[in-house]
């Protein structure tokens, strides 16, 4: 559930009803989002295939969250005024209507919503940008692997399930 005293505002894209819901201190930023969110969900629905919802709303959390649900996505007051996450982590959650919440996981079957949206999200949008700036991307995601994850919590993509990050590895 979400609440607060929320400045709704709207934008249409064909039949698809597109939402902000933002606090009034943030009110400003609604036009910024519904244009990439109609940028997002236009791009994505040449890709994927039709939006596999009603609506799509961007709300805003007063924790500092960036959650996709299916048709919404909640975002941190203090994260949406960043002004990289319009084009960062707000078309991530957007590729989530998809990808773990229109096709769900089965996480017995290991987590590979997030993969697959972080490489359509996260990689496509810089490789879009230019060659240099996807491999760029590539070698940070590789140096913060190195840096991040030891010898002992290593394990191969197949076996990436829930257990694996939550439990140590034997
Ligand atoms: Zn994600």
């Amino acid at each position: 559930m979400s609440a607060g005293p929320y400045v709704i505002q709207e934008r249409q894209l064909g039949h698809l009803d597109i939402y902000t819901y933002l606090y009034p201190q943030n009110a400003g930023l609604g036009k910024k989002y519904l244009d990439a969110a109609v940028k997002y969900i236009g791009m994505y629905t040449e890709l994927f295939g039709p939006y596999p919802f009603d609506k799509f709303a961007a709300v805003e959390n007063f924790f500092p969250t960036g959650y996709g649900y299916p048709s919404y996505t909640l975002m941190g007051g203090t994260v949406i005024r960043l002004p990289f996450i319009v084009d960062t982590s707000f078309p991530h959650e957007i590729a989530h209507c998809w990808w773990g919440n229109g096709v769900q996981v089965d996480y017995r079957e290991g987590n590979w919503s997030e993969g697959l949206v972080t490489y359509l999200a996260d990689y496509l949008l810089e490789e879009k940008k230019s060659p240099a700036a996807a491999r760029d991307y590539r070698l940070r995601l590789l140096s913060d692997y190195s840096s991040l994850v030891k010898a002992d919590r290593d394990f191969p993509l197949q076996k990436f399930m829930v257990e694996s990050i939550l439990l140590p590895v034997p």
